[in-house]
């Protein structure tokens, strides 16, 4: 792709308002736009990033057995009366009316849709379990957002409900869904520890928190340096150096950005709102539910904020707009740029994503520019390209290679 066709606004100052390092490279490097506090525009470059981050939660979970559907946005007071949560949820629901004064509200979440639309055709064990799940916009009036995509008031989120006949049956699929979220914040090069988020249990199993380890997390956590131990001090704290209370290891503190939950809901929701099935034994029962969110538009931040380098990105490979970068240095309309863009035709007809900088302008505002976009390996034509030689740059280790132009398309990008 043309690097002038691809809409990246880039700032010449450091924003002001920004404190982080995620989000200084995220108005920088022109990836999203503010429309209003905590609602962003993703624009061509974090809509790439985030598109790749869905395809790996995607992969997944669907690996495990979830079906993918989407659900409204917009929800009718009458449900989360059923739920009791109209009153309950407080000033984060934005709430809203049509034209028939009747009252809506923008969905910060969807137990209750989900449960409605569950209960009409589900009534029997034969048709259970079941995991369904969306990607969609949230909405949440939060009283302080801040940190751009951290925590927004509009933002991307990934929700999984699961519906069960028995306790067993949903210890399983907790279990499985907490074995998809380590593979996919793995393939995402996170540093995280999964923690317990109830109060007092050891290595509690009912709802645990995936915390990424970072220095402007909000959250602080302690955990045991040689066990799985790991709890959200809001829960159970436990002085540093403490032996661990399951008796491995001692415990230290760190902060956290919490980018995924998972949760045993039981049947919370199934029995105020009458999500029951005819058991084997022929008698009715509620629905037994978990759910389980990840937080997709701070994915991409907490990938950030542990993926660069003084405010030089390095994407994991599964989630980079572009694999391979090519600068040229000479404009267009001259032999160097002809070759540059023969290399570019060359790998994109290969498969891989290329993005050439055929803009006018000098090549240090275009190696600036390289250190924001964060592709794994730049090719840089420049003098010797005249003789049939460019540079390939690994962007990671900074070594540079001289390949022959006739070779590029045979080079190993890994
Ligand atoms: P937090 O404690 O950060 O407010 P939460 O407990 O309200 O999170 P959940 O309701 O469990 O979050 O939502 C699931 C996931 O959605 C969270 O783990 C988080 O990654 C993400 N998330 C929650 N609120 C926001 C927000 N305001 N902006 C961006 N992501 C969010
Ligand atoms: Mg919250």
């Amino acid at each position: 792709m043309k690097q002038s066709l691809l809409f990246a606004p880039t700032l010449r100052e450091m924003p002001k308002d920004a404190e982080i390092a995620s989000h200084k490279i995220l108005l920088k490097g022109g990836y999203i736009k503010q429309h209003a506090a905590g609602v962003y525009t993703y624009l061509p470059l974090a809509y790439k990033v985030i598109k790749k981050i869905e395809k790996i939660i995607r992969e997944e979970l669907d690996k495990i057995g979830c079906s993918e559907l989407l659900m409204p946005a917009l929800q009718s007071k009458d449900l989360w009366q059923e739920s009791g949560r109209w009153e309950k949820y407080g000033p984060e629901l934005m709430r809203l009316k049509d034209r028939h004064d009747r009252d809506f509200c923008l969905g910060p979440t969807h137990e209750e849709v989900i449960t409605d639309v569950v209960r009409d055709s589900v009534n029997s064990y034969k048709k259970l379990p079941l995991a369904l799940y969306q990607i969609q916009s949230k909405f949440r009036d939060e009283y302080r957002p801040r940190f751009g995509l951290m925590r927004g008031r509009e933002f991307i989120m990934k929700d999984l409900y699961t519906f069960s006949t028995s306790q067993e049956d949903l210890d399983e699929w907790y279990l499985k869904v907490r074995g998809a979220y380590c593979n996919i914040f793995d393939r995402l090069n996170l540093k995280y520890r999964v923690v317990s988020a109830e109060s007092g249990q050891i290595g509690g199993n009912n709802s645990e928190e995936f915390m990424v380890l970072c220095d402007i997390g909000e959250d602080t956590i302690c955990y045991s340096d040689e066990s799985d131990f790991a709890s959200n001090v809001e829960h159970a704290d436990y002085p540093d150096g403490a032996v661990s209370p399951d008796g491995k290891g001692h415990i230290c503190h760190a902060k956290g950005i919490e980018v995924g939950h998972i949760f045993k809901l039981g049947t919370k929701y199934s029995e105020p709102m009458g999500l029951n099935f005819v058991d084997v034994d022929n008698t009715k029962k509620p629905v037994i539910m978990g759910c389980y969110g990840i937080g997709v538009s701070r994915v991409l931040m907490a990938v950030l904020e542990q993926n660069n380098k003084d405010l030089k990105v390095i994407w994991p490979d599964e989630v980079t707009p572009f694999k391979i970068h090519i600068i040229p240095f000479d404009k267009k309309g001259s032999e160097g740029f002809d070759i540059a863009t023969h290399i570019h035709d060359k790998l994109e007809e290969k498969g891989l994503e290329v993005l050439i900088d055929d803009r006018s302008e000098s090549a240090g505002v275009k190696f600036n520019d390289a250190d924001l976009i964060g592709a794994k390996y730049l090719i840089i034509v420049g003098r010797k390209a005249k003789e049939g030689l460019v540079e390939v740059r690994d962007s990671l280790s900074g070594e540079t290679t001289e390949v022959k132009i006739e070779d590029i398309g045979n080079y190993n990008f890994r």
